[in-house]
């Protein structure tokens, strides 16, 4: 056993080129995974390290184009399925059944997940959490519709999805909560900043249609703190350069 690991430590250069383009690489937000390194891991992760659109960003509200933005149309009709720690986030997978419109596109509502700290910051801000809606329309194009938790009470509806959150990574739980309850996640004024970004994790693939909303909604410290201690570590990729890009408000 002893020769064997010896033999892996010498070897790990070429252990990690081997794995470059297979599924066993261990991306995550610290160590030799952490965001830093996202796009040597593989070469189906390079975006991460070359992209021009990457998220999160920091919203500079100052420089923020004004414009008349149309609202989202929410239409979530559809309970979710069940929760799953995927070892990156919590994420909770929803039933076909819901979606948001914009554009005049069609985009259905697939999961939504957390990140503690947020991802997107606000004029240098961070939010102790933001979770992300994930929707794809039927050519496989992503809208996600991002919420920022700030402290205050206990969320009733957040509640209902920790309590029995699965606690290791693999772990999952079926969970049937219905439309409606995940409807009261959402803030009543829907105002939001929009801009392109990518995935904020590994493939970090472009061409993402990003909603930030504006107002945050209410989250305990205690919530905020159980999450935080089965992540184990801060989830939340840096902040990446807006470059070219312009950010609607
Ligand atoms: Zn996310």
């Amino acid at each position: 056993m002893k020769k064997v690991m010896s033999l892996m430590l010498g070897a790990g250069m070429a252990v990690s080129i081997a794995l470059a383009g297979g599924h066993s690489i261990h991306w995550g937000y610290s160590g030799e995974g952490a965001p830093a390194h996202w796009g040597d891991l593989s070469e189906d992760f390079v975006m991460c390290k070359m992209g021009k659109n990457q998220s999160p960003i920091d919203l500079r509200t100052d420089k923020a184009f004004e414009t008349d933005l149309p609202a989202i149309v929410f239409s979530y009709h559809a309970s979710s399925r069940d929760e799953v720690n995927n070892g990156h986030s919590v994420q909770v997978n929803i039933e076909p059944g819901s979606y948001i419109m914009i554009d005049g596109i069609k985009f259905e509502l697939k999961q939504f997940h957390f990140h503690t700290p947020s991802e997107n910051t606000i004029d240098g801000k961070f939010f102790p959490m933001e979770a992300h809606f994930v929707h794809v329309d039927e050519k496989g194009n992503i809208a996600v519709v991002a919420l920022m938790f700030e402290y205050g009470q206990e969320n009733g509806v957040l509640a209902r999805f920790w309590n029995g959150m699965p606690e290791r990574a693999g772990d999952h739980r079926d969970i049937s909560i219905p439309a409606e309850e995940i409807r009261k996640l959402f803030p009543k004024n829907r105002a939001y900043y929009r801009f392109n970004g990518s995935l904020t994790t590994p493939p970090c693939s472009e061409g993402v249609r990003w909603f930030v909303l504006k107002e945050p909604v209410t989250v305990s410290k205690k919530q905020v703190e159980q999450f935080a201690r089965i992540m184990g570590e801060p989830n939340n990729r840096p902040v990446q350069p807006i470059n070219a890009r312009v950010l609607l408000k």
